[in-house]
């Protein structure tokens, strides 16, 4: 059975989306130290596939982290973390299975640099997932055209501009067909007139459907397209609610003071 969200947001645009019940991602118990020090602090949190989820939280708090950990570029100490069903431990066969399964997308893009664009899309989907050449760069193209950057195909990344080359890492994590998207403040190194251009590719993947977590304090996105927001601080998960609650009816004082802080 599926349920809509209900929530009536101010473009009104993902507000119809489908929210299914199937858990994509189940967080229980989960605790991460740096050496002594305890960064992740049982977290607990199941999103379901289509939930478009912004976690959001002062620097240091903990979200690069938490988010790292659902495709293990971090490793959890105790609890338990399972993705689309498959339990993430020591098993390098899983978790092969969960990066190919899990496309993320940094701040400072990552792209090869020694490599087109064309050739940044295809390298995964041809090594990894054995995609014949053709049929890689076929889907590639169609990944970029959706970015809105086909023409760029044959460039390398440092002839792109910031905005361009962070449509290249979405594009590029699509590719691999994934079942979840995580972003990590995707935009906050882009210079102001790129931002929205990179806002609305994320817009048009969570109209698409696709399960996304979202590090980011672009609070316009959280509102429009969000299904919930969480707010973390010192490693905890303090708060999270729809968009419309949690900005106008805060509960905590210190998602009170994050929000009059970045409003
Ligand atoms: P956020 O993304 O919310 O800014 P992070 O998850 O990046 O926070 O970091 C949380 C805390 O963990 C910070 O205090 C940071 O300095 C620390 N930290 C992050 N990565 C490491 C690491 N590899 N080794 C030690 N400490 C780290
Ligand atoms: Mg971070």
């Amino acid at each position: 059975t599926d349920r809509s969200a209900t929530t009536t947001r101010p473009s009104g645009e993902v507000a119809d989306m489908k929210i299914s019940d199937e858990v994509m991602i189940n967080m229980t118990g989960v605790n991460k130290w740096f050496g002594e020090f305890h960064v992740l602090k049982d977290i607990n949190l199941t999103v379901n596939r289509g939930e478009r989820i912004v976690i959001c939280g002062p620097s240091g708090s903990g979200k690069s982290t938490l988010i790292r950990c659902i495709n293990r570029l971090e490793e959890h100490q105790s609890g338990s973390i399972v993705i689309d069903g498959t339990e993430l431990t020591d098993d390098l066969k899983r978790i092969d299975e969960i990066r190919r399964d899990v496309g993320m997308v940094f701040q400072h893009f990552n792209l090869f640099p020694h490599l087109t664009i064309l050739e940044n899309c295809t390298l995964a989907p041809i090594w990894v997932r054995k995609t014949p050449k053709k049929e890689a760069e076929e889907i590639a193209m169609t990944y970029l055209t959706r970015v809105k950057i086909p023409e760029q195909a044959n460039k390398y990344p440092g002839q792109l501009s910031g905005g361009q080359q962070q449509r290249v890492a979405i594009a590029r994590a699509l590719c691999m067909n994934p079942s979840v998207m995580l972003f990590d403040e995707p935009t906050s190194a882009l210079d102001p007139e790129m931002i929205k251009e990179v806002l609305d590719v994320m817009i048009d993947l969570a109209q698409s459907g696709m399960t996304m977590l979202c590090v980011t304090h672009e609070m316009g996105f959280a509102r429009q397209v969000a299904n919930r927001v969480i707010f973390m601080d010192a490693g905890m998960i303090v708060e999270q609610n729809a968009p419309e609650p949690f900005f106008t009816n805060p509960q905590h004082e210190r998602t009170k003071l994050f929000l009059s802080q970045i409003l």
